[in-house]
């Protein structure tokens, strides 16, 4: 089997059966994005355990890819520190950019993406997820995964 083909072959499955969808009742901050050029929408929730680990959570609809995504990104991220999932996030724009090869260890299922470089159209589908993420992470002030004390400082871009 062509490596386009196993490609489509995961994004397919995990259209079908998505990994972890469905909002969890407890959450810390709550973000809704909007992929206005396909009309893909997602609402993630996320909170943090003790250990620092994020949870995440989410409901979307739309294409494919996003959806795809969705699921892969909960596979990839949940209960994970915020710096890996940061880690991740860069890791796929990067990719998506083609200024990077593809690292299943960071991605998993998500080099099955990789082909959406050619298409720029669909880069932000296949982003949607993981940014709402990070900007619920930021939201919720777990970027900052060491202090647990706020800061006065507020670095919003
Ligand atoms: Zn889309």
């Amino acid at each position: 089997m062509k490596l386009e083909n196993m490609y489509q072959e995961i994004i397919l499955d995990h259209y079908k059966h998505p990994h972890g969808k469905g909002l969890a009742e407890n959450f810390d901050a709550e973000v809704h994005h909007v992929n206005p050029t396909c009309g893909d929408e997602i609402t993630v929730r996320v909170t943090r355990s003790e250990d620092g680990k994020l949870s995440v959570s989410y409901d979307s609809m739309g294409c494919s890819i996003s959806q795809a995504s969705a699921s892969i990104m909960y596979d990839q991220i949940n209960d994970h520190d915020f710096e890996f999932g940061e880690a991740a996030v860069d890791h796929l724009i990067a990719m998506l950019q083609r200024s990077v090869d593809a690292d299943e260890d960071i991605l998993g299922d998500g080099i099955a993406l990789a082909g959406v470089a050619q298409y720029p159209a669909r880069v932000k589908c296949a982003l949607l997820a993981w940014m709402a993420w990070k900007d619920a992470a930021i939201q919720a002030g777990f970027s900052n995964s060491t202090s647990v004390n706020d800061s006065d400082e507020s670095n919003k871009e």
